[in-house]
């Protein structure tokens, strides 16, 4: 496994503490074959690509890796996520990740750190 793998495993972890996130039965399953020994790296970033908040999220993710070219913006997206659509800890200063909104009026995450709701502005 690289360094690109493991930096996409590592994203497609933090997002599994998402409570809307939409994929979390597919992520889990192609998490245990990683563990197993099994390349799943294509089939994450097929996964992950879909939404455009979840894409640039994992663009940021993984942005020192040599995959994130995978997540590049697409033609006429801003590229950078916008503070308001994402989940930040609401405690200042915090450093747990931040998760991306995935759709409107989903359930906030929980901060890992503070285990309070996590609130959508910048921090
Ligand atoms: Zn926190």
């Amino acid at each position: 496994m690289n360094e690109t793998d493991i930096a996409i495993l590592r994203a497609a972890r933090i997002l599994q503490r998402h409570p809307s996130n939409p994929w979390q039965k597919e992520i889990q399953d192609l998490l245990a074959r990683a563990e197993a020994g099994e390349n799943v790296t294509v089939q994450l970033i097929d996964l992950l690509r879909q939404n455009q908040n979840v894409r640039r999220w994992m663009y940021e993710q993984i942005a020192d890796s040599s995959a994130f070219k995978s997540f590049e913006p697409l033609t006429g997206d801003e590229g950078d996520i916008p503070a308001s659509q994402r989940w930040v800890c609401p405690h200042k200063g915090c450093i747990a990740k931040s998760l991306p909104v995935i759709r409107e009026g989903e359930d906030p995450p929980v901060c890992e750190i503070h285990n309070v709701p996590m609130v959508r502005r910048a921090r």
